[in-house]
């Protein structure tokens, strides 16, 4: 924030009406002080003229008085009195008190000999009794709230011949009032203040208190001034309410419809907002709705500018995340998810996660074969199947050629393995041969790895776990669908995958480690080895790899034919080192690749020196035979005009079906070691039988797999199969001896 002031504005406008107040109250005491002052100036002139006014009617009035008194000097009834004094009571009585001899300006008189005697004591009286002859002044004495004035007159006759004095005295105050000349003073407001007679008339008007009269002028202009204080008061203060409800209710109002309105577009978006300002009522500032509807369309080009970075963002992740071919999520999305999935399984605890893996089982044969074409079109295919199989929000990934992967959230062993038997469904029964003209079955291994609930697993791990079990779900002995556990690790428990990996690398890039084991096929009637079936492991280091451990990674890497290639070779060998006694023979396991493979093929012929001597048998399983039924027929029936014999492996394991043992050039069928071990079922065996009929009276032999003890020999032997093999009859083993640690 930044300097200065920051109100609401309610508060400016309180503060504005509170400054506009005391800036008036301020101006009206001023004024009113001024206005005092003048009418001071005013009193104080006024209280001069009265001054003056005052001096003059009481000089008027002592004038009035002195004329009177002089009048009253030439009174004749004054001179007969003094002529006879011894009436003057009577006279006094009669003339001054009860009747209207006297002048009425004065309320008392008196007379005196020419030596200063009252010629009388009158009762009531006051005036003295005698005179002073020496001050025959004018004197003021006070007398209540009044002044008394005394004159005092001599009386003549004829020049110089004194008969006596007269003295009178008088109300100041009612000779004042008589007057009636006042125009400043409130005559009924006079008061005389006198403390003690005195001769001096400055004296007595300093004794005189008085007041100014009200004047109307005055009293005008008091009124007009209250009058305009209270105009100019409406003036200002009307106005200044006026302009505060304005403020407070048009323009503030109109400037907190903006923040609302940014509110409503934060939170209920464009229309909301648009609505709110169509549908404003009151009083509307112009300029404020501008602002508002610049602020519409400014966020209406923001969101939609926003819409298409989200749209590129969202094709740009896409880029990054997806796989073109396929839609499915790529490898780096599985990372990010999986950070995700960490991060998520801290905050809230999630029950438990399953990490599916699988592939499609023979995908380079069918992309080989096919093209690369109908190859992309098999693993959109599957994707499509895979998304069908899965939840709606479970993600599938493509973690290269044709592997996926999906992250089961909240899901446990049974329910992961009904997603995986869900994909199997779906994918078997997509229409590959109606739809891309695939004529063999496409399979998928799936694999399943558990997710450790408390331990923060590495995918990495997660992910060789699931592939682990996808390699044991590859062995024909296992379904297609398996749980990783830790006892599918390899057997010693030593030997990890990468160390198969590189077994087998070993073998295929160098030719070295393979060692070739012979188990023997004994002739059912007499015992005797017929021929030996070459089953390979690999040395590595002092222990031996088996090949339930290398040919899940062998087909996941598509290395069958190059791993083939290796045992032809390493028989070969074997060959020229006469390990393999004459009159006997080989039989040699040929995966599905291989058995299309034209350079598999001539590699075969270099067995053609043994072929008079030893029996050469091809093993192949139903799946082989599947798998491009025209080609590998054509190629069987060649191998066979060169002399090898074709044995059917594994049969009754997978997809059996007679019409292949008809249609296909086969010599030998080897029932699966899960037919032969049944056959103490009755029903069981009658079926078996009915089948070794059929296969007699089409001219092959038969070989019964997996005979383990002297039971399974004699019932095998009783059936009619003509070749028996089994550890009851021999185990593989070398054939010169070679120093083995396990198995
Ligand atoms: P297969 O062709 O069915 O070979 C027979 C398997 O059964 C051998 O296992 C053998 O040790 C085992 N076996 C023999 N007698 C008995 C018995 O009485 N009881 C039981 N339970 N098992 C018995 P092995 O050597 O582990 O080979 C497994 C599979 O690996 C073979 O099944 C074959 O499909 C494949 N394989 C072995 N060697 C080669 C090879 O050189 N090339 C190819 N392509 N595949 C091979
Ligand atoms: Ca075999
Ligand atoms: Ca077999």
């Amino acid at each position: 924030m930044g300097p200065g002031f920051r109100f609401s504005f309610r508060r400016y406008s309180l503060y504005f009406i509170l400054g506009v107040g005391l800036l008036y109250l301020l101006l009206s005491v001023l004024g009113y002080h001024f206005y005092g002052v003048a009418k001071l100036d005013i009193e104080h002139t006024e209280r001069a003229a009265a001054r003056i006014e005052l001096q003059t009617v009481f000089g008027r009035a002592m004038d009035d008085l002195r004329q009177g008194a002089d009048r009253l000097a030439e009174w004749d009834e004054l001179y007969q009195q003094l002529a006879n004094p011894e009436y003057f009571s009577y006279w006094y009585g009669h003339r001054i008190r009860g009747g209207q001899g006297l002048d009425p300006r004065f309320t008392d008189l008196m007379l005196y000999s020419p030596d200063g005697r009252a010629l009388s004591l009158i009762k009531d009286s006051r005036l003295p009794a005698r005179l002073d002859l020496t001050d025959l002044q004018v004197s003021y004495l006070p007398r209540g709230d009044d002044i008394e004035v005394q004159i005092i007159r001599p009386l003549h006759r004829e020049r110089d011949s004194r008969m006596g004095f007269v003295a009178v005295r008088a109300s100041l105050r009612a000779n004042i009032v008589r007057l009636q000349s006042f125009n400043r003073i409130d005559v009924h407001q006079l008061r005389f203040a006198l403390d003690q007679p005195t001769h001096d008339p400055q004296q007595v008007l300093r004794a005189i208190r008085y007041q100014l009269q009200p004047t109307p002028a005055q009293a005008a202009m008091d009124r007009l001034v209250l009058h305009l204080i209270l105009l100019l008061s409406l003036a200002v203060l009307l106005p200044t309410l006026l302009l505060s409800f304005f403020l407070i209710r048009v323009v503030g109002r109109a400037v907190m419809r903006i923040p609302q309105m940014v509110n409503t577009l934060r939170t209920r978006g464009l229309e909301a907002a648009q609505e709110q300002i169509d549908h404003e009522e009151g009083w509307q500032v112009a300029e404020l709705e501008t602002v508002q509807r610049l602020l519409i369309d400014y966020h209406r080009e923001l969101s939609s500018a926003n819409a298409s970075l989200d749209q590129k963002n969202q094709e740009l992740w896409n880029l990054a995340h997806r796989d073109v071919l396929t839609g499915a999520h790529n490898r780096r999305a599985f990372d990010n998810f999986w950070q995700t999935l960490q991060s998520l399984k801290q905050r809230q605890r999630m029950r438990s996660l399953r990490l599916m893996l699988c592939d499609v089982n023979h995908f380079k044969a069918i992309n080989d074969t096919y093209g690369h074409d109908i190859g992309d079109a098999v693993l959109q295919a599957i994707v499509a199947c895979l998304h069908r199989a899965v939840r709606r929000d479970e993600q599938l990934f493509r973690l290269g050629g044709d592997e996926f992967a999906c992250i089961l959230i909240d899901c446990d062993d049974q329910q992961a393995m009904a997603v995986a038997s869900r994909c199997e469904h779906e994918v078997a029964n997509y229409p590959f041969a109606e739809k891309l003209g695939i004529r063999e079955p496409v399979r998928l291994s799936i694999g399943i790895s558990p997710v450790a609930e408390d331990t923060d697993t590495p995918a990495k791990v997660l992910l060789r776990q699931a592939d682990v079990a996808m390699y044991h779900s590859k062995r024909p002995s296992s379904g297609s669908v398996c749980i990783y556990r830790e006892s599918l690790e390899s057997r010693s428990g030593t030997i990890f995958s990468n160390s198969i990996n590189e077994a087998v690398y070993r073998v295929i890039e160098q030719g070295e480690g393979l060692v070739m084991h012979y188990q023997p096929i004994r002739r059912a009637e007499d015992d005797s080895v017929a021929y030996y079936e070459a089953l390979m492991r690999i040395g590595y280091g002092d222990q031996l790899v088996y090949p339930d451990e290398i040919l899940p990674l062998v087909e996941s890497r598509h290395l069958e034919r190059e791993l083939d290639q290796a045992v032809i070779d390493q028989l070969l060998k074997d060959f020229y080192a006469s390990k393999i006694p004459s009159g006997s023979g080989v039989a040699i396991n040929l995966s599905a690749a291989s058995i299309i493979d034209s350079n598999i093929l001539a590699r075969l012929d270099a067995f053609r020196p043994f072929m008079s001597d030893y029996r050469l048998v091809l093993e192949v399983t139903e799946t082989t035979l599947i798998t491009q039924m025209e080609l590998a027929t054509t190629h069987l029936m060649h191998l066979r005009n060169q002399g090898f014999q074709i044995a059917l492996d594994d049969f009754g394991s997978g997809y059996s079906s007679l019409s292949y043992l008809t249609g296909m050039p086969v010599d030998i069928v080897k029932f699966d070691i899960t037919l032969v071990r049944a056959l103490h079922d009755a029903a069981h065996r009658r079926l078996v039988g009915h089948l070794l009929e059929f296969i007699a009276s089409v001219g092959q032999a038969t070989v019964a797999e997996g005979v383990e003890d002297a039971a399974i020999l004699e019932q095998v032997r009783e059936i009619g199969f003509d070749y028996v093999q089994g550890f009851y009859k021999g185990r593989p083993a070398p054939l010169e001896p070679v120093r083995r640690i396990t198995n």
